[in-house]
């Protein structure tokens, strides 16, 4: 996989996208539940982070595909391993 590095224009744009989706209905619809889309644990709303799937500095879109709910545990460990690293933490969670 080609590592997309976004421009300064673009991390702005998504940024601000992202800001918008984190007021709109449809976020708070999807916080609702306190369902971590990662690890599927159960957490208070408001402990729940919008999270790009793919970050935005590779790439990534503040589309509401690539916007997911995720808890703070699941947040910080994406945000300190490298991705590779956070690839093996998604497959220990899907083991179980
Ligand atoms: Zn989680």
């Amino acid at each position: 996989m080609d590592w997309m590095e976004a421009s300064e224009e673009q991390m702005r744009r998504e940024r601000q996208k992202a800001r918008e989706l984190r007021n709109s209905q449809w976020w708070k619809n999807r916080i609702a539940s306190g369902i971590c889309h990662y690890c599927g644990k159960k957490v208070a709303p408001r402990d729940l982070t919008l999270d790009h799937i793919v970050p935005l500095v590779r790439g990534g879109r503040s589309s509401k595909g690539n916007c997911v709910p995720a808890c703070k545990e699941c947040n910080s460990q994406k945000q300190h391993l490298l991705p590779v690293e956070w690839e093996a933490y998604l497959e220990k969670l899907r083991q179980g």
